[in-house]
């Protein structure tokens, strides 16, 4: 790595742009017409976001007509978690919204469910939904809507989902996903997984940031009090101008990351192993949280007692390198992760957790770099010490 190159690390909070998406966000600029025109201009940039629409239902194996733009992962589960929730057989509102300890903010929130109607399911030690706990929960509750997400954007931890949707459809509920972290790194069929409604966002998988979508496996599961209501795009569910070019370089994303999927993650878990051996050799103390539990293939969450997150990324980020402490959505203000208090993980172990994130552009150098700074800092850190570049 060229010392004046930078090694990012960081690809869970956002991955950067792929070529694909770059070529397609840059075409679809000169589009000039309005998606819902009927002229030859608006007929252009329409079929931009239908053939986005295809490409991004391929991606998680769902029909084209039930993926539904929005402005990112944020407002998919913001729309998704309402009770008014509909089905062709069943019609009356959802009593309760159970979401797992460790979601997303943007699931933790709950959506337009009342604040009193939301419970928080726990989570093992290893980061993966309590699955008695939710079996109970979803057996005292009629109709439910349950939030789970398919792998935990802090510890890569992959969640039981095909065993959460058939339990939560035993009780006569429904399961969202938020899938966010998922696509061109596992598995991610929306008919495998048994969801009922999945999150995608395209910055993660090589969009660009603001664009993002939901999908339904059915026809018949509908939204009828939509987030935003206006001019009807996106058949009622979103109003508002679609995004086009933003759709269209999602859509570009998720065509990429659909089919360099299996060379891509298979390279990130090489990558991953090593960086792993290489922080337990520096430091044999070090845990790497979720580690025996299946993970996504290109992160890593680890701490070292003593160690101070905020102090960490900053020292790596003086060295070159940019990774994480926790979730990106609270960096800036130092907050205890909330996902590693679910897991029962230790305040002080807590505060040491620095998120190392893979995608496809690493290298072999990048984590060379990475594991020489922490060989340099690492002493330092884990005595709580400021560490000068
Ligand atoms: N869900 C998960 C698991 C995430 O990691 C994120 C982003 O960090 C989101 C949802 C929010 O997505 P967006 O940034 O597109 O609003």
């Amino acid at each position: 790595v060229n010392k004046a190159e930078r090694s990012y690390l960081d690809w869970n909070a956002a991955a950067p742009l792929r070529d694909e998406a770059r070529a397609a966000l840059q075409d679809a600029l000169s589009v000039v017409g309005n998606p819902s025109s009927v002229h030859a201009e608006g007929r252009s940039a329409r079929r931009l976001v239908e053939r986005a629409r295809e490409q991004v239902a391929a991606l998680v194996g769902a029909e084209p007509g039930n993926v539904f733009f929005t402005s990112g992962g944020t407002e998919a589960n913001m729309a998704a978690l309402t009770p008014t929730i509909e089905t062709a057989a069943q019609k009356r509102p959802r009593d309760r919204l159970l979401v797992s300890a460790i979601e997303h903010a943007s699931v933790r929130a709950g959506g337009q469910f009342s604040h009193d109607a939301i419970e928080d399911i726990p989570v093992t030690p290893e980061g993966r939904i309590d699955v008695a706990a939710l079996a109970t929960a979803v057996r005292r509750s009629c109709r439910p809507l349950v939030s789970v997400m398919l792998a935990n954007n802090e510890t890569g931890v992959v969640q039981p989902v095909a065993q959460a949707a058939a339990m939560t459809h035993a009780a006569g509920g429904l399961l969202h996903v938020d899938a966010v972290q998922a696509p061109g790194r596992i598995a991610c069929d929306i008919g495998a997984l048994g969801a009922d409604l999945l999150t995608l966002s395209a910055h993660k998988i090589g969009g660009p940031k603001g664009v993002g979508a939901l999908v339904r496996a059915r026809e018949d599961i509908h939204l009828p009090l939509p987030l935003i209501r206006g001019g009807g795009q996106e058949r009622g569910l979103r109003a508002g101008t679609e995004n086009v070019a933003g759709i269209a370089a999602f859509g570009a994303a998720a065509a990429a990351a659909w089919s360099a999927f299996a060379a891509e993650a298979e390279h990130m878990r090489a990558l991953r192993e090593v960086l792993e051996q290489g922080l337990k050799a520096t430091a044999p103390a070090a845990t790497i949280f979720g580690q025996s539990a299946e993970r996504l293939p290109n992160t890593t969450l680890f701490a070292v007692e003593g160690m101070k997150a905020e102090t960490a990324v900053i020292a790596f980020d003086l060295e070159g390198i940019a990774v994480s402490s926790g979730a990106a959505c609270s960096s800036g203000k130092v907050q205890p992760s909330h996902v590693l208090a679910a897991m029962g993980v230790a305040p002080a172990l807590t505060r040491g957790a620095v998120r190392v994130s893979l995608g496809l552009r690493t290298q072999k150098a990048d984590i060379e770099r990475f594991l020489a700074a922490w060989r340099k800092l690492h002493g330092a850190l884990c005595k709580g010490r400021t560490v000068a570049a």
